[in-house]
């Protein structure tokens, strides 16, 4: 109990001052999985040496005492992860529109107009320039 103790302090003196896990290191964890997952599939040791590699990054940023660079660098990834998600949220936002909508180009403006599927044919008036057109929708 008293050496478990005494190892606990040892952790927490160890720790004082360090960074810290932040969303970054756990993005670059997540990543180590995959790869040692991808590796047991692969021949090739390419997914292994870079799990071994993101794994001591991931760690040089847990244990670092410099907070302003690892900060900065949570926050530039924090940036892109917005970015992904949005565009992944804008992807699977046409994929659901395209299922009950087809999306025509106005001949005139080529302004996009959205129609709503199975309607049979239909007069199409543009919002823009006010062309109307059949299509079949
Ligand atoms: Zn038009």
């Amino acid at each position: 109990m008293k050496k478990m103790n005494k190892l606990r302090e040892k952790m927490i003196r160890f720790m004082q001052g360090r960074y810290g896990v932040d969303q970054f290191s756990r993005f670059l964890m997540a990543i180590t999985l995959v790869c040692m997952v991808l590796s047991l599939f692969s021949r090739k040791n390419v997914f292994y040496y870079l799990a071994v590699v993101l794994l001591i990054y991931a760690y040089f940023r847990i244990f670092s005492k410099n907070h302003t660079k690892r900060y900065q660098e949570n926050q530039k990834y924090l940036q892109y992860e917005r970015v992904v998600k949005g565009k992944w949220q804008k992807q699977k936002n046409q994929m659901a529109q395209r299922k009950i909508c087809h999306i025509y180009k106005c001949p005139k403006c080529k302004q996009k107009i959205r129609v709503p599927r199975g309607k049979g044919k239909i007069m199409i008036t543009c919002p823009k320039c006010h062309n109307e057109f059949q299509k079949k929708s």
